[in-house]
């Protein structure tokens, strides 16, 4: 059934992200962006699973199995009747998912069909934590609502706007065309969120946008297109994170192989895992635990926050040469929408060379709220804006709907 409402129709459709343990869910009633619920199954594997749903200003919280993605979604569209979010399963029109890595395939979106899933599973090398998961979540919808059609939006189809000399890595051509190795950036559907805010709402043509978070990375983009993007051929590339190192020479691998005899694959794992901010402490991959180290005076705390911010300082001052200037940086996800103390490290790094006047008390406040950070004087607005992945998906099911693409 639809409803038609001020002369559009109204659908609800199911946004998903679903990771190796977890699948995060939110249903949206489109086109009013309306969340109806929200929430997580997490702990997919294990006998103590948890799960989540946040609906009506309420929350409900359960510890039960979840041994597999399938029990995961079963419990998903269960709480929608148990709860009275939906009366019919039938209500909901569309499944939008979350998928990382689009290769060269995917410079949009796309309806999640068999070909869909071929490629998917193609470019499990390019995404081994992630690519497997996307799927898992997929054929657990499809399985429990087989006529419900799903769509894949994809982190990487942002950033296919790049030109070459910004995507290309100076390795023999061979390897570029027959292993499609390349940057293809990630966060795509953040920062495609964060453009359409800056150009919308603060008329910004160059914008520098910073989606820091567990996963961090930084995007230039020049009238709402993406130009250039710090992670490379996975996530792993870029500016430093919570486990991940980031960008280095790669020289590193095969100097620590020599010295401590593990192989290729192991220091990889360390490489994505067991670095950044936990490998340089000792202590976490959380900013809020490092700050608290850094307050207790914790050198390495202090040197890793330091070294953060300087990666993502030098980022933003190579995008603002690549964009000729910029009008708009924006902070986002969880350290760039919560941490002031973070956003401050880094801003201190690059406001004598940007001309920037930072407005320290609108620092210090903006905690998960949309937010300016810069005093009217300064070169470039700074912006907090949280992000919102979600709703760049259900508005993805939305326009396929209206427009019978699906
Ligand atoms: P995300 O991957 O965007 O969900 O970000 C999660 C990360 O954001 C956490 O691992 C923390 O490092 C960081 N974070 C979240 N909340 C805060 C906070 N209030 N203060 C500092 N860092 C935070």
């Amino acid at each position: 059934m639809r409803i038609k409402k001020e002369g559009n129709y109204m659908y609800k459709v199911m946004a998903v992200n679903a990771g190796s343990s977890s699948l995060k869910y939110k249903l949206f009633e489109m086109p009013e962006e309306k969340v109806l619920c929200s929430g997580v199954a997490d702990r997919i594997g294990h006998e103590d699973g948890i799960f989540v749903i946040k609906y009506d200003g309420k929350k409900v919280e359960e510890t039960l199995p979840i041994l597999d993605h399938t029990r995961g979604v079963e419990l998903v569209l269960q709480a929608l009747t148990k709860y009275g979010i939906v009366k019919s399963l039938d209500e909901i029109k569309c499944v939008g998912h979350r998928v990382v890595q689009g290769g060269k395939y995917f410079s949009h979106s796309a309806e999640f069909d068999a070909d869909t899933e071929d490629k998917i599973d193609m470019l499990t090398p390019l995404d081994p934590l992630h690519a497997q998961a996307h799927l898992l979540g997929y054929r657990a919808f499809k399985a429990a609502m087989p006529n419900v059609p799903a769509i894949a939006v994809f982190d990487t189809a942002f950033h296919q706007t790049m030109e070459p000399e910004d995507y290309l890595y100076p390795i023999p051509f061979e390897y570029t065309e027959k292993y499609d190795v390349r940057r293809y950036g990630a966060h795509g559907t953040s920062h495609n969120y964060l453009a359409n805010k800056g150009v919308k709402d603060y008329g910004a043509k160059r914008i520098i946008s910073c989606h820091i978070g567990s996963g961090s990375s930084l995007c230039a983009i020049a009238d709402g297109k993406c130009v250039a993007t710090s992670m490379g051929l996975t996530p792993l590339g870029g500016v430093m994170m919570g486990t991940r190192t980031g960008d280095m020479d790669p020289s590193v691998m095969d100097y620590l192989a020599t010295c401590t005899g593990k192989d290729v694959h192991e220091l990889y794992n360390i490489f994505n895992k067991k670095s950044g901010f936990l490998g340089m402490t000792g202590i976490s991959n959380d900013t809020r635990d490092i700050e608290d180290a850094v307050h207790k005076g914790n050198e390495r705390a202090i040197v890793a926050s330091k070294v953060f911010a300087r990666r993502i300082a030098d980022t933003i001052g190579s995008y603002f040469v690549r964009l000729g200037g910029a009008d708009l940086i924006i902070f986002s996800a969880g350290i760039g929408e919560n941490a002031p103390y973070f956003r401050k490290l880094i801003l201190d790094d690059i406001k004598e060379a940007l001309g920037l006047v930072i407005d320290y008390e609108a620092n210090e406040k903006a905690r998960g709220i949309e937010m300016v950070i810069s005093k009217p004087e300064s070169k470039i607005k700074v912006v907090v804006i949280p992000t919102d992945e979600e709703v760049m998906i259900a508005r993805d099911c939305y326009t396929r709907i209206v427009n019978g693409r699906i």
